[in-house]
């Protein structure tokens, strides 16, 4: 590595960390109002997500029309999604032809992982140093590095000694794993558990899954996505992303309820449960009630014809009671969807391990040992998540010259302003932060919606002659507080979710997403940028400069 303090340290306008949907949009937006712009990301390619996790049945659960960017009418109307919902190396063509078309690779410096990022208070500036040795200098640092983006692989005693192979859900390899022949356990039933466990049970000669926790699933139904239905779409693209916009989760082509659970008759809900299954997707089956995620009762008629309908795929009761969730409503966690997941576990091949009753106790050079047996494995996949929401950002040293720190801030739990800033760290920006909607939206629009909002506000600063934003405490601490009261008045928090962080042991539970919808927060940001960021502590202007005559690179 070379010596940091001799590195020479190069100045933009902003860097981003994170190539991924959030960071490509950033870079074309800085640039667009000519701010030099350099974006570094670990991964050797762009696309973030869809990059990193390559298992098998790895695809999206918003459908591919609407799980894509809306900031470019040709590149909407040119690119061609094979299905409805789109599988990975469709997902990651797409990034790449983003990238390619809006030409932002030059911007980005890959294979690269940002360590520490230190505010200057005295110049206003960050310096970024990453793993490479590299120092940067900037006057606004913008985190697009993911909710869903530091893989974790729990601490079983004994990984090393593992003579099989071992793979995680978000480091796979580039070249696929051939599981013919092998025996094959999967850790995790999770949305990543869930895809690729279908897949992994037609290659592998043996395939156990070692469930700690059964979670709701409901059909995709994916099909390809023809000229017809795509060329429909297209023609009011325009007005479907406005509709997009006006929605809770960021997704237009779904009425939104009108009526509570318990106002229809037992028959009538079941026809409505039955319709929303047939037609597939998470948010059409949601979107039955209006109070299916506030109310208990009304959640439970929804929870009860899942567990019904997993109690008719599957042959082996036993099975299938292990298999039926009873430890939080549905949707609580985001609801999984899935191309055959209970039908698999009629297959011969395929046994479900219980190991919440019989907890994982190691790992051995044969495969792994629960309190009551032992499982000779050829191959161990971990399908078991990630530190979400804050794991990436906090896996870099973020400091003041003040003497603030961002792990120290966050030990009990992320404070956020917005999900979009943070009181005590000047000119940082985060993007779909923890207290912003986020992950329980469709991320794109989210992420569309914050990168918009940074990057006007910079272009505002810049028009003002302001170098200086930060968010105040008070504010922070009043947002905050909304974000855990519109959370309590759901029943989102009683699940042992990521959302918490209840996946990682010791880290503390906090609900992170604000669930008030991306509609009324867009508004919420919306009115503070139309009264000029007033709730903000804002710098001293130095004399206006125009848009144009403040680029100094075009980076
Ligand atoms: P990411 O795509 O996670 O990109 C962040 C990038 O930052 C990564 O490439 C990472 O390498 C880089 N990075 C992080 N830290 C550093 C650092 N210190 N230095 C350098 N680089 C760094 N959401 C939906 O709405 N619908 C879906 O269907 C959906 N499916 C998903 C499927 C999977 C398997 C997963 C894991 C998530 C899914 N999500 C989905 C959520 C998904 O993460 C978002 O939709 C979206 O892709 C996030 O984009 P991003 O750019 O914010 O973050
Ligand atoms: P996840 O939802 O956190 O699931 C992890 C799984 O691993 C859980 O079943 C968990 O059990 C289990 N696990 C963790 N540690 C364990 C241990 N020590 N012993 C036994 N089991 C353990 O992670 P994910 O499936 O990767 O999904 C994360 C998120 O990414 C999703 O919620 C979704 O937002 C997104 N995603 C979306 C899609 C899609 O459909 N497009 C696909 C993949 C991911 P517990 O529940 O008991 O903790």
């Amino acid at each position: 590595m070379p010596d940091q303090a001799q590195a020479i340290a190069r100045h933009v306008d902003a860097i981003v960390v994170g190539a991924g949907f959030a960071g490509l949009y950033a870079i074309h937006r800085l640039r667009q109002v000519g701010m030099s712009v350099q974006a570094i990301e670990a991964g050797d390619g762009v696309g973030g997500t869809w990059y990193w996790n390559r298992y098998p049945g790895a695809r999206c659960d918003v459908e591919s029309l609407e799980y894509s960017f809306s900031f470019s009418e040709d590149l909407q109307q040119d690119w061609e999604w094979p299905e409805r919902f789109s599988a990975q190396p469709d997902i990651l063509r797409y990034a790449n032809h983003v990238a390619d078309r809006f030409d932002l690779r030059r911007s980005i410096q890959f294979g690269t992982r940002v360590t520490s990022a230190r505010f200057d208070e005295g110049a206003n500036r960050w310096t970024v140093e990453t793993s490479r040795g590299d120092r940067y200098t900037a006057s606004f640092c913008i985190m697009a590095t993911g909710n869903l983006s530091l893989p974790r692989v729990p601490d079983f005693k004994g990984l090393d000694s593992f003579k099989g192979r071992w793979f995680h859900s978000a480091l796979w390899p580039h070249e696929g794993v051939d599981f013919a022949g092998r025996r094959v356990g999967v850790i995790g039933t999770g949305s990543s558990g869930i895809q690729m466990i279908p897949l992994i049970a037609e290659q592998a000669s043996e395939l156990t899954v070692f469930q700690r926790t059964a979670n709701f699933s409901v059909p995709a139904v994916n099909r390809p996505l023809t000229p017809e239905a795509a060329g429909r779409h297209k023609a009011n693209y325009a007005q479907r992303r406005a509709e997009a916009r006006r929605t809770p989760f960021g997704i237009a082509g779904h009425a939104p309820p009108t009526k509570r659970a318990q106002e229809d008759s037992d028959e009538a809900r079941m026809r409505t449960y039955e319709e929303k299954w047939g037609t597939g997707g998470n948010i059409s089956f949601l979107y039955a009630y209006t109070d299916l995620l506030i109310s208990a009762e009304a959640n439970e008629t929804a929870s009860e014809f899942v567990r019904r309908k997993i109690r008719a795929t599957v042959r082996d009761p036993k099975t299938a009671e292990l298999l039926c969730p009873d430890d939080h409503p549905i949707g609580t966690k985001r609801l999984c969807l899935d191309n055959g997941y209970y039908e698999t576990f009629n297959r011969d091949n395929v046994s479900l391990v219980d190991v919440r009753s019989a907890p994982i106790v190691e790992l051995t050079p044969t495969g792994l040992r629960t309190t009551e047996r032992e499982f000779e494995l050829d191959d161990i996949v971990f399908a078991t998540g990630f530190d979400a929401m804050t794991g990436a950002i906090l896996d870099i040293n973020i400091t003041t010259s003040a003497g603030h720190s961002l792990a120290e801030k966050w030990r009990d739990g992320p404070r956020s302003y917005l999900g979009l800033a943070i009181a005590d760290f000047p000119n940082l920006f985060l993007i779909t932060g923890p207290g912003s909607p986020s992950v329980k939206t469709n991320m794109v629009a989210a992420i569309e919606q914050h990168v918009d909002w940074v990057v006007d506000c910079l272009a505002h600063l810049r028009r003002e002659g302001i170098d200086r934003i930060e968010a105040v405490d008070e504010t922070e601490q009043r947002w905050v507080a909304h974000v855990n009261e519109v959370g309590d008045s759901t029943l989102y928090p009683r699940a042992n979710s990521w959302y918490v962080g209840a996946n990682i042991p010791g880290k503390p539970r906090v609900f992170m997403p604000y669930v008030a919808g991306l509609d009324k927060y867009r508004d919420i940001c919306d009115r503070i940028a139309g009264e000029g960021y007033q709730t903000f502590k804002l710098g001293t202007p130095k004399g206006a400069t125009t848009e144009r005559e403040g680029a100094r690179v075009s980076g």
